[in-house]
C-alpha cells in the first residue's frame, strides 16, 4: 500500500466543550474502502467532517497527506438535492464540474463532453437530457456519483448511498462503486447503516459506539460478538466469523439499520473477487501508535 490519505493518532473529535469520539487512532490507506458505521448520534458525521478538514480535532493528531484542494467527491444522501427545480441530469453533473473549474472555464462543448464522460462512467450516458427528479432512486444516486466524479476526486465520500434503494438498485450501485474504485484507484469512505453493504463492499471498518471506536481494522475481522456487544444479544449475523446461530435465525442483515431502512440480503464473505483487506490501518501497523491489542485491529466496546 503506497501511503495513506489520512492518519489519526489519539484523536478526539467533537465541538468546543463537547467531545464526541475519543481515542481515534487509524490510517486510511490510499485506495482503500472504509466503512464508517455506528448508531445515530455516535459521531460518524463529526468524524467525517474532521477527516475532511472541516472541523479541527479537539485533541491528538491528524495528518492528511492525501488531501488536496478539490480532491474530495461527496455523494449526499438521497433527497439532499432540491427537486423543486427542473434540473436535467446534465445540469446536476455540471455542478460537479463547476466545483473543479472556474465559472469561465472552457467552451460549453467542453463542459458537455466532460459531463457526458462522467455520465457514461455510471451507465447514464443516455439520460443526460432527462429531468433529474424523474429518474428512479437508483439512477439518481448514480447521477450524483457522476457529479462527484466530474470533480476528479481522489477520495469519494458516500453518505448512506443505498438508503431508499431496492435490492436491485443497491446491487447495481455498489457494484459500480467497487468498479470505479478499482479502475480509478479511488479511496472511498462509506457511511452506512446497512451492515451487509459495508461488510461486502469495504475493506476497512470503523464502528463507533458511545464515544469510542468499538471496532476498527479489516472488515473481515468483525465478529458477531462484536455486534452483540454494541447492539445487544439479539443481534445475529450468521455469515460473520465466529457466528453461533443458524442462518434461519438471522435478523442481523440490518443490525445497524435505522428505523425504516430497507433490509438488504445476500451477505457473503470471502467471495471470489473480494479484495484482500488492507493491513496498513491495523492497530498493529508500524505507523499506528495505538496500544497493542490482543487481536490486531480490534477495540473492545466499553462496558463489555
Ligand atoms: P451521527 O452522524 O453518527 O448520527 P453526529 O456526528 O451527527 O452523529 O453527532 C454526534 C453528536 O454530536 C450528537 O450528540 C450531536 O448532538 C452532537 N453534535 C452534532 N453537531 C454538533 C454541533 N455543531 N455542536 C455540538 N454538538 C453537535
Amino acid at each position: 500500500m503506497n501511503g495513506v490519505w489520512a492518519s489519526a493518532q489519539g484523536m478526539t473529535v467533537g465541538y468546543p466543550g463537547r467531545p464526541v469520539v475519543e481515542g481515534v487512532t487509524f490510517d486510511l490507506p490510499l485506495g482503500s474502502a472504509l466503512g464508517l458505521v455506528g448508531p445515530n448520534g455516535s459521531g460518524k458525521t463529526t468524524l467525517l467532517r474532521t477527516l475532511l478538514g472541516l472541523l479541527p480535532p479537539l485533541a491528538g493528531r491528524l495528518d492528511r497527506p492525501g488531501a488536496r484542494p478539490g480532491g474530495v467527491g461527496y455523494v449526499p444522501q438521497q433527497g439532499a438535492i432540491d427537486e423543486l427545480f427542473p434540473f436535467t441530469v446534465r445540469d446536476i453533473v455540471e455542478m460537479g464540474l463547476a466545483a473543479r473549474h472556474s465559472a469561465w472555464w472552457g467552451p460549453a462543448a467542453a463542459w458537455r463532453a466532460e459531463a457526458q464522460a462522467a455520465l457514461a462512467a455510471v451507465g447514464l450516458a443516455d439520460q443526460a437530457g432527462r429531468l433529474f427528479r424523474e429518474l428512479s432512486g437508483g439512477m439518481k444516486q448514480r447521477a450524483l456519483v457522476a457529479r462527484a466524479l466530474a470533480g476528479r476526486p481522489d477520495l469519494l465520500v458516500l453518505d448512506e448511498p443505498t438508503r431508499g434503494l431496492d435490492l436491485g438498485q443497491t446491487a447495481t450501485l455498489l457494484r459500480l462503486l467497487d468498479q470505479l474504485r478499482r479502475d480509478r484507484g479511488l479511496t472511498t469512505i462509506m457511511v452506512s447503516h446497512v451492515l451487509s453493504d459495508v461488510l461486502e463492499h469495504t475493506d476497512q471498518l470503523l464502528l463507533l459506539h458511545e464515544g469510542r471506536v468499538a471496532f476498527q481494522g479489516p472488515t473481515r475481522g468483525l465478529t458477531e460478538r462484536d455486534l452483540q456487544r454494541i447492539y445487544g444479544p439479539d443481534v445475529a449475523f450468521p455469515a460473520l466469523a465466529g457466528a453461533t446461530r443458524s442462518p434461519g435465525l438471522a435478523n442481523g442483515a440490518v443490525a445497524a439499520a435505522a428505523p425504516g431502512s430497507a433490509p438488504s440480503s445476500g451477505l457473503s464473505r470471502g467471495e471470489p473477487g473480494k479484495e484482500p483487506a488492507a493491513t496498513a490501518s491495523d492497530g498493529a501497523a508500524p505507523s499506528s501508535t495505538g496500544p497493542a491489542a490482543p487481536e490486531p485491529g480490534r477495540r473492545e466496546a466499553p462496558g463489555g
